[in-house]
């Protein structure tokens, strides 16, 4: 396309929506010079646009871009106010989109928590714990976490509630796991939740036991950890600001200007919303509005959902998303709800092939009604069983509603049956991968240990492709991985080893996409699942100016050098986030 076509453009674009009008009535020709207000120039701008893949420059006013093309070309749009910027030979991508993450919690945890690493050892954490409770005398609850999947397999502990006993006083002390399902907690932590040598297990959950005992030893899994997790004081509005606003400025960092939040109980809906009109939200949110978690036997109350959507939706706030839970994890806790068998008999009664947290029936009667309320339901469905259940309950709800057109997904849909694979294209169902973790790690042994040989066989993204499946990326942090770096999540979908070099091999390298895939799914097919394809995903015309700058030029690296990608900016809707404070409008 010519740039005068592009001009005409950019002037039926803005002409349309509230902001100024930039160019004269005259279709294509002049252009209000004064209007433009930035020129990026000398860089390799990788557009996602499939009729300008690359370009040389870049104008952008009030927050939107209103021509890309060759350099000469655009800075003839240069007025007396205009500023040009000299990004040194840099490359330029759209803002990058995470598509699954946790952002209020990953914020949270890092300003407020009791942190220690994924390869912590039992003295790590005592070492930790013993450390946050001399800085916070007189604290009743300390939070913190993550042990691994695979902790309490490698390290034999008797009384994992006594090793904590030991190092916290008075404080009640609740560390979760890396995925989020399961909790440890020390005794005085147990006596305040309430949970006690007669307290049954819950129908979705395990309370662990001490050998020839049925005093709890400290673990719950799943819906016990969530009968724990509602006991706890909730954080104030001024904590779940601060960590709203953290969560921000940690993805702007890496060059993210966008992120669905996979979980949103209305403490996050309310934060985004408040930081959204204070005018402090660096970031397009997309908010998945929380069902409740666990088995569950009645319907919702449905029209709940539009009151809650309509009440925090706001200018980069979204909440047309729903999430349901269907399953737990396939790690040693062996609660994705799975075709076939794990390995050994888990510690619930009955829980061989993992349990579906609704009847088939449920998730239907759920799919139908948030469908027609327009709703995009994210499904979580860790195993094969629950992935197979979310497909059948979204073909229900296109046969009695019609193609909606909205695209629901199957969170971490790791393990997919070979017959279901072409059911996402027909059924417009969206895989929601996780590739931070499809490498070899010590969450990877702990799958593998749990599903056995199968657990090789882990993300068949190539495959979806291939067959016209949607797909979209996502981070899951902090549940999973210690970071929201996309950067690793891109290098691990070209490469399926560590992008880390921590851990030796490569995961199903049969699987691994292009680099041209694997941006593509990070910018233009997450912004679709953030329903922000009009807005972002891409450096086009009329879209916000959402950018990030990086020094090395992608395609001209090694693959396993993708991680090390130095970000130098990050701009969203025209002003720079990172580094730094507010400029460059
Ligand atoms: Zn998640």
């Amino acid at each position: 396309m010519k740039l005068a076509q592009r001009l005409s453009l950019a002037i039926a674009l803005t002409t349309s929506s509230t902001l100024p009008v930039l160019a004269s009535e005259t279709v294509g020709t002049i252009y209000t010079k004064e209007a433009v207000g930035t020129i990026y120039t000398n860089a390799r701008f990788y557009t996602l646009d499939a009729e300008q893949p690359w370009a040389e420059a870049m104008a952008v006013s009030d927050g939107r871009i209103v021509a890309i093309g060759k350099s000469d070309d655009v800075l003839a749009l240069q007025g007396s106010a205009t500023q040009i910027r000299d990004l040194g030979g840099a490359m330029v991508l759209p803002g990058l989109i995470d598509a699954h993450v946790h952002p209020l919690k990953g914020g949270i945890k890092t300003l407020f928590e009791c942190n220690f690493p994924f390869s912590a050892t039992p003295q790590d954490v005592a070492d930790t714990v013993a450390d946050c409770v001399a800085k916070t005398p007189g604290g009743v609850w300390i939070r913190g976490g993550q042990w691994d999947s695979g902790f309490f397999d490698r390290f034999s502990i008797p009384s994992p509630k006594k090793l904590l006993d030991e190092v916290s006083g008075d404080a009640a002390v609740i560390l979760s796991d890396d995925s989020g399902h399961n909790s440890w907690l020390n005794s005085k932590a147990l006596e305040l939740v309430g949970i006690t040598a007669t307290t049954p297990d819950p129908e979705d959950g395990t309370i662990l036991r001490l050998a020839g005992s049925r005093e709890p030893n400290g673990l719950l899994l799943e819906g016990a950890s969530q009968m724990a997790e509602a006991k706890l004081p909730d954080w104030t509005l001024e904590q779940s600001l601060d960590g709203a606003r953290k969560s921000v400025s940690i993805a702007n960092r890496f060059g993210i200007t966008a992120m669905k939040s996979a979980m949103a109980p209305e403490s996050v809906l309310q934060a985004f919303q408040t930081l959204d009109k204070q005018g402090e939200l660096n970031a397009h949110m997309a908010l998945s509005i929380l069902t409740p978690y666990g088995s569950r036997k009645s319907a919702l109350d449905y029209d709940e959902y539009p009151r809650l959507r309509d009440q925090y939706r706001s200018g980069n706030v979204d909440t047309r998303f729903i999430k349901i839970f269907m399953d737990g994890v396939p790690t040693p806790s062996r609660t994705a709800a799975m075709l076939e068998p794990y390995t050994a008999e888990s510690p619930g009664a009955d829980r061989t092939r993992g349990p579906l947290h609704l009847s088939p029936n449920q998730l239907t009667e759920d799919l139908i009604e948030f469908d027609k309320r327009g709703f995009t339901v994210k499904i979580h469905t860790a195993g094969d069983r629950s992935v197979r259940v979310a497909l059948d309950a979204i073909a229900a709800a296109r046969a009695k509603n019609g193609d909606s057109g909205l695209r629901h997904e199957l969170a971490h849909a790791g393990f997919i049956d070979p017959s279901d694979i072409p059911r996402f294209a027909s059924l417009n169902a969206v895989a929601d991968l996780s590739p931070y973790i499809w490498n070899p790690s010590p969450i990877i042994d702990s799958v593998i240990s749990a599903v056995g040989p199968r657990g090789e066989h882990y993300f068949p993204i190539r495959s979806l492709l291939k067959a016209g499946a949607p797909v979209l990326a996502g981070s899951d942090w902090p549940a999973a991985v210690e970071t929201i770096d996309p950067w690793l999540g891109l290098e691990a979908m070209v490469t399926r080893r560590n992008p880390e070099g921590s851990a030796a091999g490569s995961l199903w390298p049969e699987e691994a996409i292009s680099l041209e895939q694997a941006i593509a799914i990070y910018t233009v097919e997450n912004a679709r699942a953030l329903r922000l394809s009009d807005r972002a995903g891409s450096l086009q015309v009329g879209k916000s100016a959402d950018f990030v700058v990086i020094r090395q030029n992608l395609f001209d690296i090694a693959p396993e050098k993708i991680s090390d990608v130095e970000v130098l900016q990050t701009v969203f809707q025209g002003k720079t986030v990172y580094p730094g404070e507010a400029s460059g409008r």
